[in-house]
């Protein structure tokens, strides 16, 4: 993962919130659940232990011999069970109670004696009899089994059901119930002769769910995200940066590969040029007849070699000074003598001639005279480039029209073709085999450098033709 997009972020965020949620959501749950079930348990042993003291009550009853009046009993037992609402008696016939003789007592009374175990009979929706087979019978008030302190914290609604119905000893909880997740646990009471169904439940409402944690998980995951947000970011844009710095670096090598091709390009023509004067001079040297031909052999190595330095010195010239090796005020014609002196052996050793016509020898251009010498040499190359081993014309031609200087290098070879025309001037064009296709791209530079343009046509009879055209010297130039 390289960066976090907001959206991204906000899904990562609520999914991560979702998923931590249901799981705080879960945890929560199963708390609140194990405290109901443990509450619930509670409510149940309470309620089956106060039933089950019922029986204990009719027990000790029935062995009293001389059993003290129901009133006094009544009265005694009640700080103890104060869920005793009466006490009666059934004895020959004769009830004696704190109530009236429930319905059905003396069936009652027989059923307990065949079953050896206290009956139930219903008084009302929340009060039943406990009929011994003694004929002691208890009336129970079940609403006061527990007291309202006596209830464990995490309970809602507890129901039992009693002979006359079902009753609701606590109701924490409205009915109709509450939205939310509902809980419920359903017992019976422990007492044999009680064995009423116990029922508790409770809803989770809203009010109840981990809000504080999940807007506290919800806080935690966005600080998270945003930290990891911005630790993203951070690192991107310090790889950007890198990116940058290493582009930059490519960049400078790029220059400095080409401007090391450049200089090779511009001092192979001098440096192969000097080397073949000297090797001739070297064979004429013992032949008396010949000193003419050695001096100006070594003559034209030493010029070509000066070249060879100003070519140097003017690309140093462009490092620590960038704008160039500064433009003056030129006669063409000395630098074309030169040229033509320079190449003419060797041309002349390719069949190729080299002529040079100054229609305006008055005019003076706005020039650097190396860069105009570079370009000058260049297109003579070229030109005998593509005359080739056959030979051929190369025309230089100079003249002054308009506010510019117009020279022309021409040849009669096979011209430009069409579809090479446009590409002519891009760096590392080339059509011939051993080409660098850099002669062409450095002499415009040169020429821009100088306010000058240099263009390509072919000629109508044949063969290429370079102009370039040079700002005429005025008095605002000078
Ligand atoms: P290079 O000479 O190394 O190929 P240049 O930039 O000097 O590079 O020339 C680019 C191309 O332009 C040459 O390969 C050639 O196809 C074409 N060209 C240049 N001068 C002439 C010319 N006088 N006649 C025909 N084609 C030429």
């Amino acid at each position: 993962m390289t960066t976090l997009p907001l959206r991204r972020a906000l899904l990562w965020w609520l999914l991560a919130c979702a998923l931590g949620g249901a799981l705080l959501g879960y945890f929560a749950l199963r708390d609140l659940q194990e405290r109901f079930l443990q509450d619930s348990s509670i409510a149940h042993r309470l309620l089956s232990q106060k039933t089950v003291q019922h029986d204990a009550v009719l027990t000790t009853l029935a062995q009293l011999d001389n059993a003290p009046p129901t009133a006094r009993l009544l009265a005694g037992l009640q700080p103890a069970l104060p869920q005793l609402a009466a006490i009666g008696r059934l004895r020959a016939d004769h009830w004696q109670g704190e109530a009236a003789m429930p319905a059905g007592l003396p069936t009652a009374v027989q059923q307990a004696q065949r079953q050896q175990r206290p009956q139930l009979l219903a008084a009302d929706r929340q009060r039943y009899w406990l009929v011994d087979g003694s004929g002691w019978s208890l009336l129970i008030d079940a609403r006061r089994l527990l007291g309202d302190g006596d209830w464990p914290p995490a309970l809602g609604r507890i129901s039992l059901a009693l002979p006359g119905g079902e009753l609701a000893l606590l109701a924490r909880q409205p009915t109709p119930a509450p939205w939310g997740w509902p809980l419920g646990i359903d017992k019976t009471l422990a007492a044999a002769s009680q064995p009423f169904a116990f029922h508790s439940r409770r809803i989770l409402t809203p009010a109840e769910w981990p809000w504080g944690r999940w807007l506290a998980l919800a806080t935690v995951l966005a600080l998270l995200l945003a930290v990891l947000r911005a630790r993203l970011q951070a690192r991107r844009q310090r790889r950007q940066a890198e990116e940058q710095a290493r582009l930059a670096n490519l960049n400078r090598l790029g220059t400095l590969g080409e401007m090391a091709a450049g200089i090779a390009h511009e001092l192979n023509q001098p440096l192969t040029a000097i080397l073949a004067n000297v090797r001739a001079a070297e064979r004429m040297l013992d032949d008396e007849d010949e000193r003419a031909t050695v001096r100006q052999a070594l003559q034209t190595s030493a010029a070509q070699a000066r070249r060879a330095a100003d070519i140097v010195g003017r690309l140093r010239a462009m490092v620590t000074q960038p704008g160039g090796g500064g433009s003056a005020v030129l006669d063409p014609q000395p630098l074309l003598d030169s040229l033509l002196t320079l190449r003419h052996d060797e041309l002349a050793a390719r069949k190729i001639a080299l002529s040079w016509h100054n229609a305006s020898p008055d005019a003076r251009v706005q020039a650097e005279a190396v860069a105009l010498e570079q370009i000058l040499h260049n297109l003579v190359q070229n030109a005998a480039d593509a005359l080739g081993s056959r030979g051929g014309h190369i025309r230089l031609q100079g003249e002054a029209l308009g506010k510019r200087y117009w020279l022309t290098v021409s040849d009669d070879g096979p011209g430009i073709a069409p579809e090479v025309l446009p590409r002519l001037f891009q760096p590392f064009f080339t059509t011939r085999a051993g080409g660098m296709g850099l002669g062409l791209s450095l002499s415009e530079t040169l020429a821009h450098g100088m306010h000058g343009q240099l263009t390509a046509a072919n000629l109508p009879a044949g063969g290429a033709c370079f102009t370039l055209s040079l700002p005429l010297a005025t008095e605002n130039h000078a």
